[in-house]
Protein backbone atom coordinates (compact mmCIF):
# COMPACT_ATOMS: atom_id res chain seq x y z
CA UNK A 1 0.00 0.00 0.00
CA UNK A 2 1.23 3.53 -0.79
CA UNK A 3 0.35 7.28 0.13
CA UNK A 4 0.32 9.29 -2.99
CA UNK A 5 1.86 13.03 -2.67
CA UNK A 6 1.53 15.38 -5.79
CA UNK A 7 2.58 18.61 -5.74
CA UNK A 8 2.50 21.43 -8.04
CA UNK A 9 0.99 19.25 -10.53
CA UNK A 10 0.49 20.84 -13.99
CA UNK A 11 -0.25 19.68 -17.00
CA UNK A 12 -0.65 21.40 -20.92
CA UNK A 13 -1.85 20.21 -24.16
CA UNK A 14 -0.87 21.64 -27.50
CA UNK A 15 1.77 23.70 -28.93
CA UNK A 16 2.28 27.15 -28.22
CA UNK A 17 -0.31 28.22 -30.42
CA UNK A 18 -3.20 26.46 -28.23
CA UNK A 19 -2.37 26.07 -25.31
CA UNK A 20 -4.58 23.72 -22.48
CA UNK A 21 -3.92 24.02 -18.97
CA UNK A 22 -5.71 20.35 -18.02
CA UNK A 23 -4.40 20.22 -14.55
CA UNK A 24 -2.98 23.46 -12.70
CA UNK A 25 -0.36 23.14 -10.19
CA UNK A 26 -2.68 21.01 -7.91
CA UNK A 27 -1.40 20.08 -4.30
CA UNK A 28 -2.83 16.82 -2.41
CA UNK A 29 -1.80 14.43 -0.18
CA UNK A 30 -3.97 11.01 -0.57
CA UNK A 31 -3.43 8.64 2.68
CA UNK A 32 -2.66 4.63 2.53
CA UNK A 33 -5.05 2.93 1.96
CA UNK A 34 -7.75 6.15 1.30
CA UNK A 35 -10.39 6.21 -1.22
CA UNK A 36 -10.43 9.80 -2.96
CA UNK A 37 -12.87 10.77 -5.19
CA UNK A 38 -11.35 12.90 -7.87
CA UNK A 39 -15.13 15.00 -9.24
CA UNK A 40 -16.13 18.45 -11.44
CA UNK A 41 -17.66 19.24 -14.51
CA UNK A 42 -16.51 17.76 -17.94
CA UNK A 43 -13.19 19.03 -18.91
CA UNK A 44 -12.45 20.10 -15.25
CA UNK A 45 -9.13 18.13 -15.39
CA UNK A 46 -9.98 14.58 -13.46
CA UNK A 47 -8.96 12.02 -16.29
CA UNK A 48 -5.82 14.13 -16.53
CA UNK A 49 -5.02 14.24 -12.67
CA UNK A 50 -5.58 10.22 -12.75
CA UNK A 51 -3.43 9.55 -15.93
CA UNK A 52 -0.29 11.48 -14.41
CA UNK A 53 -0.48 9.40 -11.43
CA UNK A 54 -0.89 6.49 -13.80
CA UNK A 55 2.17 7.24 -15.28
CA UNK A 56 0.27 7.62 -18.67
CA UNK A 57 0.68 11.00 -19.03
CA UNK A 58 4.24 13.07 -19.17
CA UNK A 59 3.66 15.73 -16.21
CA UNK A 60 4.64 19.79 -17.37
CA UNK A 61 5.68 20.31 -13.84
CA UNK A 62 5.42 18.94 -10.39
CA UNK A 63 5.86 16.00 -8.85
CA UNK A 64 4.26 12.57 -7.82
CA UNK A 65 5.86 10.58 -4.77
CA UNK A 66 4.29 7.00 -4.03
CA UNK A 67 5.60 6.26 -0.41
CA UNK A 68 7.86 9.46 -0.42
CA UNK A 69 9.34 7.78 -3.85
CA UNK A 70 9.48 10.18 -6.69
CA UNK A 71 7.55 8.33 -9.14
CA UNK A 72 7.20 11.34 -11.58
CA UNK A 73 9.67 10.32 -14.41
CA UNK A 74 9.02 6.10 -14.23
CA UNK A 75 6.96 4.91 -17.14
CA UNK A 76 3.19 3.39 -16.22
CA UNK A 77 4.46 -0.07 -16.21
CA UNK A 78 7.31 0.79 -13.37
CA UNK A 79 4.76 2.04 -11.11
CA UNK A 80 2.49 -0.66 -9.02
CA UNK A 81 -0.87 0.80 -10.19
CA UNK A 82 -3.94 -0.74 -11.54
CA UNK A 83 -6.22 1.22 -13.15
CA UNK A 84 -9.86 0.13 -14.02
CA UNK A 85 -11.82 1.97 -16.97
CA UNK A 86 -15.38 3.09 -18.04
CA UNK A 87 -15.12 0.77 -21.26
CA UNK A 88 -13.73 -2.68 -19.50
CA UNK A 89 -10.98 -3.02 -22.51
CA UNK A 90 -11.59 -6.93 -21.55
CA UNK A 91 -10.31 -9.39 -24.69
CA UNK A 92 -13.38 -10.83 -26.23
CA UNK A 93 -11.74 -13.81 -27.39
CA UNK A 94 -10.36 -14.87 -24.19
CA UNK A 95 -12.23 -16.41 -21.06
CA UNK A 96 -13.03 -14.92 -17.94
CA UNK A 97 -10.24 -17.02 -16.42
CA UNK A 98 -7.87 -15.80 -19.04
CA UNK A 99 -8.66 -12.36 -18.77
CA UNK A 100 -8.02 -12.25 -15.13
CA UNK A 101 -5.28 -13.93 -14.99
CA UNK A 102 -3.54 -12.04 -18.31
CA UNK A 103 -1.60 -9.42 -16.44
CA UNK A 104 0.11 -12.19 -14.15
CA UNK A 105 0.84 -14.34 -17.60
CA UNK A 106 2.37 -10.83 -18.56
CA UNK A 107 4.59 -9.80 -16.20
CA UNK A 108 5.36 -12.44 -13.99
CA UNK A 109 7.09 -15.95 -14.18
CA UNK A 110 4.60 -17.52 -12.59
CA UNK A 111 3.48 -21.17 -13.49
CA UNK A 112 -0.16 -21.51 -14.62
CA UNK A 113 -1.28 -23.36 -11.54
CA UNK A 114 -0.15 -20.77 -9.60
CA UNK A 115 -1.72 -18.10 -11.53
CA UNK A 116 -4.69 -20.24 -11.79
CA UNK A 117 -5.22 -20.60 -8.29
CA UNK A 118 -4.91 -16.90 -7.60
CA UNK A 119 -7.27 -16.57 -10.26
CA UNK A 120 -10.17 -18.79 -7.79
CA UNK A 121 -9.04 -16.66 -5.35
CA UNK A 122 -9.80 -13.22 -6.79
CA UNK A 123 -13.16 -14.82 -8.21
CA UNK A 124 -14.40 -16.22 -5.04
CA UNK A 125 -13.94 -12.54 -3.68
CA UNK A 126 -15.65 -11.21 -6.25
CA UNK A 127 -17.94 -13.46 -6.94
CA UNK A 128 -18.19 -14.88 -10.30
CA UNK A 129 -16.22 -18.35 -9.56
CA UNK A 130 -19.10 -19.59 -11.90
CA UNK A 131 -18.27 -17.85 -14.62
CA UNK A 132 -14.58 -18.34 -15.15
CA UNK A 133 -15.10 -20.36 -18.38
CA UNK A 134 -17.35 -17.82 -20.02
CA UNK A 135 -16.84 -14.82 -22.63
CA UNK A 136 -17.01 -11.51 -21.85
CA UNK A 137 -19.76 -11.75 -24.45
CA UNK A 138 -21.86 -14.29 -22.37
CA UNK A 139 -21.76 -11.50 -19.18
CA UNK A 140 -24.12 -8.51 -17.97
CA UNK A 141 -21.85 -5.05 -17.49
CA UNK A 142 -21.96 -5.59 -13.92
CA UNK A 143 -20.18 -9.04 -14.84
CA UNK A 144 -18.04 -7.43 -16.73
CA UNK A 145 -17.42 -5.09 -14.29
CA UNK A 146 -16.45 -7.87 -11.91
CA UNK A 147 -13.86 -9.11 -14.09
CA UNK A 148 -12.10 -5.97 -15.04
CA UNK A 149 -11.81 -5.01 -11.41
CA UNK A 150 -10.34 -8.79 -10.94
CA UNK A 151 -7.70 -8.38 -13.50
CA UNK A 152 -6.57 -5.29 -11.14
CA UNK A 153 -6.64 -6.68 -8.31
CA UNK A 154 -5.02 -9.76 -9.18
CA UNK A 155 -1.79 -7.79 -9.77
CA UNK A 156 -1.86 -6.70 -6.27
CA UNK A 157 -0.90 -3.30 -7.00
CA UNK A 158 -0.18 -0.45 -4.40
CA UNK A 159 -2.45 1.62 -5.64
CA UNK A 160 -5.77 1.38 -7.80
CA UNK A 161 -6.88 4.30 -10.18
CA UNK A 162 -9.95 4.00 -11.56
CA UNK A 163 -11.66 6.38 -13.91
CA UNK A 164 -15.66 6.33 -14.26
CA UNK A 165 -15.73 2.42 -13.61
CA UNK A 166 -19.58 2.35 -12.69
CA UNK A 167 -20.48 4.70 -15.50
CA UNK A 168 -22.04 2.08 -18.07
CA UNK A 169 -24.43 0.39 -15.92
CA UNK A 170 -27.64 1.27 -15.16
CA UNK A 171 -28.86 3.32 -11.88
CA UNK A 172 -29.80 0.14 -9.95
CA UNK A 173 -26.64 -1.95 -10.38
CA UNK A 174 -24.37 1.13 -10.73
CA UNK A 175 -25.44 1.79 -7.09
CA UNK A 176 -24.84 -1.99 -6.02
CA UNK A 177 -21.72 -1.93 -7.51
CA UNK A 178 -20.74 1.26 -5.60
CA UNK A 179 -21.45 -0.80 -2.42
CA UNK A 180 -19.34 -3.55 -3.63
CA UNK A 181 -16.43 -1.33 -4.71
CA UNK A 182 -16.31 0.23 -1.13
CA UNK A 183 -16.28 -2.77 0.86
CA UNK A 184 -13.79 -4.58 -1.84
CA UNK A 185 -11.64 -1.49 -1.09
CA UNK A 186 -11.85 -1.92 2.20
CA UNK A 187 -10.85 -5.39 2.65
CA UNK A 188 -7.73 -4.88 0.05
CA UNK A 189 -7.13 -1.47 1.87
CA UNK A 190 -5.39 -0.38 -1.47
CA UNK A 191 -4.90 3.37 -1.82
CA UNK A 192 -7.94 4.26 -4.46
CA UNK A 193 -8.11 7.50 -6.51
CA UNK A 194 -11.45 7.22 -8.21
CA UNK A 195 -12.83 9.78 -10.87
CA UNK A 196 -16.59 10.32 -11.34
CA UNK A 197 -18.29 13.21 -12.80
CA UNK A 198 -21.42 12.59 -10.39
CA UNK A 199 -21.26 14.47 -7.09
CA UNK A 200 -23.72 12.13 -5.41
CA UNK A 201 -21.35 8.62 -6.35
CA UNK A 202 -18.43 11.14 -5.14
CA UNK A 203 -20.59 12.05 -1.98
CA UNK A 204 -21.15 8.57 -1.33
CA UNK A 205 -18.10 6.43 -1.60
CA UNK A 206 -15.05 8.55 -0.81
CA UNK A 207 -13.42 8.83 2.43
CA UNK A 208 -12.39 12.24 1.01
CA UNK A 209 -13.09 14.27 -2.16
CA UNK A 210 -11.19 16.63 -4.23
CA UNK A 211 -13.26 18.90 -6.50
CA UNK A 212 -11.95 20.46 -9.46
CA UNK A 213 -12.75 23.52 -11.99
CA UNK A 214 -10.65 24.74 -14.74
CA UNK A 215 -7.88 22.34 -13.88
CA UNK A 216 -7.35 23.85 -10.48
CA UNK A 217 -8.47 22.47 -6.84
CA UNK A 218 -11.08 23.94 -5.31
CA UNK A 219 -11.11 21.63 -1.83
CA UNK A 220 -10.72 18.67 -1.07
CA UNK A 221 -12.51 17.37 2.29
CA UNK A 222 -14.66 14.49 3.35
CA UNK A 223 -18.69 14.96 2.50
CA UNK A 224 -19.46 16.26 5.47
CA UNK A 225 -16.90 18.98 4.62
CA UNK A 226 -17.57 19.96 1.50
CA UNK A 227 -21.41 20.46 1.66
CA UNK A 228 -21.65 22.01 5.23
CA UNK A 229 -18.25 24.16 4.60
CA UNK A 230 -17.56 24.45 0.88
CA UNK A 231 -14.30 26.52 0.24
CA UNK A 232 -16.33 28.55 -2.52
CA UNK A 233 -19.63 28.93 -4.27
CA UNK A 234 -18.45 26.73 -6.69
CA UNK A 235 -17.67 24.02 -4.23
CA UNK A 236 -21.46 25.03 -2.93
CA UNK A 237 -23.28 24.77 -6.30
CA UNK A 238 -21.67 21.82 -7.40
CA UNK A 239 -22.07 19.64 -3.98
CA UNK A 240 -26.10 19.05 -2.80
CA UNK A 241 -28.55 18.07 -5.33
CA UNK A 242 -30.91 19.98 -5.98
CA UNK A 243 -28.39 22.36 -6.06
CA UNK A 244 -28.29 25.01 -3.87
CA UNK A 245 -29.89 28.43 -4.66
CA UNK A 246 -27.78 31.50 -5.33
CA UNK A 247 -28.41 34.99 -5.55
CA UNK A 248 -27.02 38.51 -5.10
CA UNK A 249 -28.05 40.63 -2.03
CA UNK A 250 -27.44 44.17 -1.21
CA UNK A 251 -25.67 44.35 2.63
CA UNK A 252 -27.05 47.11 4.47
CA UNK A 253 -25.41 47.01 8.17
CA UNK A 254 -26.41 43.76 8.79
CA UNK A 255 -29.34 43.00 7.19
CA UNK A 256 -29.39 41.94 3.50
CA UNK A 257 -31.78 42.89 0.78
CA UNK A 258 -32.39 40.68 -2.05
CA UNK A 259 -34.97 40.41 -5.52
CA UNK A 260 -38.69 40.38 -4.87
CA UNK A 261 -38.39 41.82 -1.22
CA UNK A 262 -35.94 39.06 0.25
CA UNK A 263 -34.50 40.07 3.26
CA UNK A 264 -32.89 38.93 6.08
CA UNK A 265 -30.32 39.35 9.09
CA UNK A 266 -26.90 37.75 9.52
CA UNK A 267 -26.58 37.34 13.49
CA UNK A 268 -22.72 38.08 13.33
CA UNK A 269 -22.81 41.21 11.30
CA UNK A 270 -19.04 41.64 11.05
CA UNK A 271 -18.98 38.77 8.09
CA UNK A 272 -20.53 41.35 5.67
CA UNK A 273 -18.92 44.63 7.33
CA UNK A 274 -17.53 46.74 4.68
CA UNK A 275 -19.61 45.16 1.89
CA UNK A 276 -22.28 46.50 -0.49
CA UNK A 277 -23.05 43.08 -1.87
CA UNK A 278 -23.06 39.14 -1.04
CA UNK A 279 -23.81 36.56 -2.91
CA UNK A 280 -26.30 34.26 -0.78
CA UNK A 281 -26.92 30.94 -0.69
CA UNK A 282 -29.31 28.32 0.77
CA UNK A 283 -30.19 24.49 0.49
CA UNK A 284 -33.36 23.83 -1.30
CA UNK A 285 -33.47 20.81 1.92
CA UNK A 286 -32.81 24.12 4.28
CA UNK A 287 -36.13 26.12 3.33
CA UNK A 288 -39.57 25.35 4.28
CA UNK A 289 -42.64 27.12 3.42
CA UNK A 290 -43.94 29.54 6.52
CA UNK A 291 -46.46 32.22 7.11
CA UNK A 292 -43.78 34.64 7.57
CA UNK A 293 -40.57 34.37 5.41
CA UNK A 294 -37.37 36.03 4.06
CA UNK A 295 -37.79 34.13 0.03
CA UNK A 296 -41.08 35.21 -1.09
CA UNK A 297 -42.21 33.25 -4.68
CA UNK A 298 -44.11 31.92 -6.95
CA UNK A 299 -44.49 28.19 -7.84
CA UNK A 300 -43.41 27.09 -11.22
CA UNK A 301 -43.16 23.37 -10.97
CA UNK A 302 -43.90 20.65 -8.50
CA UNK A 303 -41.85 17.47 -9.03
CA UNK A 304 -43.10 14.48 -7.00
CA UNK A 305 -40.22 11.95 -6.14
CA UNK A 306 -42.45 10.00 -3.98
CA UNK A 307 -40.69 10.39 -0.48
CA UNK A 308 -40.97 14.01 -1.18
CA UNK A 309 -41.40 16.94 -3.69
CA UNK A 310 -39.36 19.50 -5.44
CA UNK A 311 -40.97 22.63 -5.98
CA UNK A 312 -39.41 25.28 -8.38
CA UNK A 313 -40.63 28.62 -7.70
CA UNK A 314 -39.46 32.19 -8.49
CA UNK A 315 -38.43 34.71 -6.59
CA UNK A 316 -38.75 37.11 -8.84
CA UNK A 317 -35.94 36.94 -11.50
CA UNK A 318 -34.16 33.76 -9.45
CA UNK A 319 -35.37 30.62 -9.84
CA UNK A 320 -35.95 28.92 -6.36
CA UNK A 321 -35.46 25.04 -5.58
CA UNK A 322 -37.20 23.78 -2.19
CA UNK A 323 -37.32 20.53 -1.21
CA UNK A 324 -40.69 19.75 0.58
CA UNK A 325 -42.87 17.04 2.20
CA UNK A 326 -44.77 15.04 -0.90
CA UNK A 327 -47.98 16.22 1.11
CA UNK A 328 -47.14 19.69 -0.19
CA UNK A 329 -48.39 20.13 -3.83
CA UNK A 330 -49.23 23.60 -4.14
CA UNK A 331 -50.60 24.58 -8.06
CA UNK A 332 -48.66 26.22 -10.79
CA UNK A 333 -48.58 29.80 -9.75
CA UNK A 334 -49.74 29.60 -6.29
CA UNK A 335 -47.96 32.10 -3.99
CA UNK A 336 -45.48 30.50 -1.27
CA UNK A 337 -43.28 32.16 1.41
CA UNK A 338 -40.12 29.93 2.52
CA UNK A 339 -38.22 30.42 5.36
CA UNK A 340 -35.13 29.33 6.62
CA UNK A 341 -32.27 28.90 9.71
CA UNK A 342 -29.68 31.63 10.15
CA UNK A 343 -27.33 28.60 10.98
CA UNK A 344 -27.88 27.40 7.57
CA UNK A 345 -27.24 30.51 5.67
CA UNK A 346 -24.39 30.09 3.09
CA UNK A 347 -22.55 33.94 2.12
CA UNK A 348 -20.33 34.55 -0.95
CA UNK A 349 -17.72 37.23 -2.45
CA UNK A 350 -18.72 38.29 -5.59
CA UNK A 351 -15.99 38.86 -6.60
CA UNK A 352 -13.42 36.02 -5.53
CA UNK A 353 -16.35 33.41 -4.84
CA UNK A 354 -14.47 32.74 -1.71
CA UNK A 355 -17.14 31.57 1.20
CA UNK A 356 -17.68 34.30 3.85
CA UNK A 357 -19.82 31.96 5.95
CA UNK A 358 -21.52 28.63 5.80
CA UNK A 359 -23.49 26.68 8.00
CA UNK A 360 -22.70 27.00 11.64
CA UNK A 361 -24.97 24.61 13.62
CA UNK A 362 -23.60 21.59 14.68
CA UNK A 363 -24.30 18.55 12.78
CA UNK A 364 -26.64 16.24 15.36
CA UNK A 365 -24.69 13.01 16.18
CA UNK A 366 -28.00 12.12 18.91
CA UNK A 367 -28.15 8.80 17.48
CA UNK A 368 -24.88 7.71 18.68
CA UNK A 369 -26.10 6.39 21.76
CA UNK A 370 -28.24 3.84 19.73
CA UNK A 371 -25.38 2.77 17.74
CA UNK A 372 -23.22 -0.37 19.18
CA UNK A 373 -19.95 -1.05 17.62
CA UNK A 374 -18.17 -3.90 17.32
P1 LIG B 1 -14.56 14.40 -18.65
O1 LIG B 1 -15.40 14.21 -17.44
O2 LIG B 1 -15.31 15.06 -19.79
O3 LIG B 1 -13.79 13.20 -19.06
P2 LIG B 1 -12.22 15.48 -17.29
O4 LIG B 1 -12.52 16.30 -16.08
O5 LIG B 1 -11.78 14.10 -17.06
O6 LIG B 1 -13.47 15.54 -18.27
P3 LIG B 1 -9.84 15.80 -18.84
O7 LIG B 1 -10.18 14.68 -19.75
O8 LIG B 1 -8.78 15.58 -17.85
O9 LIG B 1 -11.15 16.31 -18.10
O10 LIG B 1 -9.49 17.06 -19.75
C1 LIG B 1 -9.06 18.31 -19.18
C2 LIG B 1 -8.79 19.26 -20.35
O11 LIG B 1 -7.66 18.81 -21.08
C3 LIG B 1 -9.93 19.37 -21.35
O12 LIG B 1 -9.98 20.69 -21.80
C4 LIG B 1 -9.52 18.42 -22.46
O13 LIG B 1 -10.06 18.83 -23.69
C5 LIG B 1 -8.00 18.58 -22.44
N1 LIG B 1 -7.30 17.37 -22.89
C6 LIG B 1 -7.35 16.15 -22.30
N2 LIG B 1 -6.56 15.27 -22.94
C7 LIG B 1 -6.02 15.95 -23.99
C8 LIG B 1 -5.11 15.61 -25.05
N3 LIG B 1 -4.61 14.36 -25.14
N4 LIG B 1 -4.79 16.57 -25.93
C9 LIG B 1 -5.28 17.81 -25.84
N5 LIG B 1 -6.13 18.22 -24.86
C10 LIG B 1 -6.50 17.30 -23.95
Amino acid sequence: MATIDITKLRKEFGDDGEQIVAVDDVDLHIEDGEFLVFVGPSGCGKTTTLRCIAGLEDVTDGTIEFDGVDVTDERARERNVAMVFQNYALYPHMTVRKNIGFPLRLSTKESSDEIDAKVDDVAELLGIETLLDDKPKELSGGQQQRVALGRAIIRDPEVFLMDEPLSNLDAKLRSKMRTELQELQQELGVTTAYVTHDQVEAMAMGDRIAILDGGKLQQVGTANEVYRTPANEFVAGFIGSPSINLFTAEVAGDTLRGPNGFACTVEDGSVVEGRDTVRVGVRPEDIRPAEDGELPSVVSVVENMGNENFLYADMGEVALTARVDSKMHPDEGAEVVFTFDEEDLYLFDPTTGESIKTKTGEVDVGYQQYVKNS
